[in-house]
């Protein structure tokens, strides 16, 4: 038998926290024959609604569940984790300003770069769910230097299924026949969801996308204002955010870098930019990637048109704006 990862959650006590975790206890994050230990961090107000997802951990049974930490210690919560899920956060509440929220949240993931960096193993894969992701993810890497760049990166995996989801609906087939959407940039409003190198696999082989729908006005309208404005229409909806999907999409994160992605199929990441595309390096992108061995790589050589590098820019500017105002609230 495999010995137990340890797997870290962040904000273990909120909304996502409380989809997620049952989700890794399964097997969905890291495989059916791989054993966890998930530690579970939350602030202390937070500390007994925390003890209650333990209790309902225990009470579920999970066969692959060895063991579970619910702590408020930073220390206790990083010690030897191999994957660590960063979804805790301060959430934007009415009245707040943009920097506001942003000072928040660089000063929580500056001390939790710190913990990760002292306590947690050294090839600790780290994952960013908590908004603003990318630049969270930047300050992350940045307060951590000992931890390899390649070992964080942000989610934008969410936004990549959302994509995959809103073409099998126009075509109707079935989402698991459609393949490389490319969610580029922030995990924001500014994100630029690309399906000019998406391809349909069909009695006849892979289609391509573009050409299946043959409507090139709905590819640069209604499907990319659908996918970014989707977190919206589902808080609108449920009166409570996207958790189900947004844990889902970490499991299947974490899941293609671990164990790789299935050939001939890439998926979107946020990831520390080496100036693939002419992305600026050193913001943390969504790129496409293709992942083996513990490893992501950016796909190279995709043909890029006038209309999608304008978005690809735009997204890459709002991001050095979100890190040059992370570093002012710093300072
Ligand atoms: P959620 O679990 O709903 O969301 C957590 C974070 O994930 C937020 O930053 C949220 O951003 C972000 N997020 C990213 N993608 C999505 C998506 N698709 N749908 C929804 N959220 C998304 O928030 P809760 O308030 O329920 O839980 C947060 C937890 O974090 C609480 O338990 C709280 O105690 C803890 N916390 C921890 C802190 C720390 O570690 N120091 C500080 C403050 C809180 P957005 O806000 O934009 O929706």
């Amino acid at each position: 038998a495999k010995n137990p990862l340890k797997v870290l959650v962040t904000g273990a006590a909120g909304q996502i926290g409380y989809a997620l975790v049952p989700m890794i206890a399964r097997g969905a994050m890291l495989g059916p024959d791989q054993p966890v230990i998930i530690h579970m961090l939350d602030i202390s107000p937070a500390a007994e609604a925390l003890n209650g997802v333990k209790m309902e951990l225990v009470d579920a049974s999970f066969p692959l569940l060895k063991g579970v930490v619910a702590t408020t210690d930073v220390v206790e919560a990083c010690n030897g984790v191999n994957i660590a899920v960063m979804v805790g956060g301060f959430p934007r509440k009415e009245g707040m300003e943009r920097k506001d929220v942003m000072s928040k949240n660089v000063s929580i993931y500056k001390a939790q770069a710190s913990a990760l960096e002292k306590h947690a193993a050294p090839d600790c894969k780290v994952l960013v769910v908590a908004n603003p992701a990318n630049t969270n993810a930047l300050i992350l890497k940045e307060f951590a230097p000992s931890i390899p760049d390649k070992n964080i990166t942000c989610l934008t995996r969410l936004d990549h299924n959302r994509a995959l989801g809103q073409i099998s609906e126009k075509l109707n087939v079935h989402v698991g026949d459609v393949k490389n959407v490319i969610i580029w940039g922030n995990h924001s409003s500014t994100q630029y969801p690309d399906a000019n190198h998406a391809t349909v696999n069909t009695v006849n082989g892979d289609k391509l996308v573009p050409d299946l729908v043959g409507d090139d006005k709905w590819l640069k309208t209604e499907f990319i204002a659908t996918v970014q404005q989707r977190g919206a229409a589902i808080i609108k909806a449920r009166k409570l955010s996207s958790a189900l999907s947004a844990a889902s999409s970490a499991c299947d994160h974490i899941r293609d870098w671990v164990l790789g992605t299935p050939k001939g199929n890439w998926v979107s990441m946020g990831v520390y930019s080496d100036g693939s595309y002419g992305i600026p390096a050193g913001l943390i992108y969504s790129f496409p990637v293709t992942c083996d061995k513990g490893e992501w790589s950016i796909v190279q050589g995709l043909k890029i048109d006038e209309f999608s590098r304008e978005k690809m820019d735009a997204t890459a500017k709002e991001l050095m704006e979100e890190k040059s105002l992370a570093y002012s609230c710093l300072n």
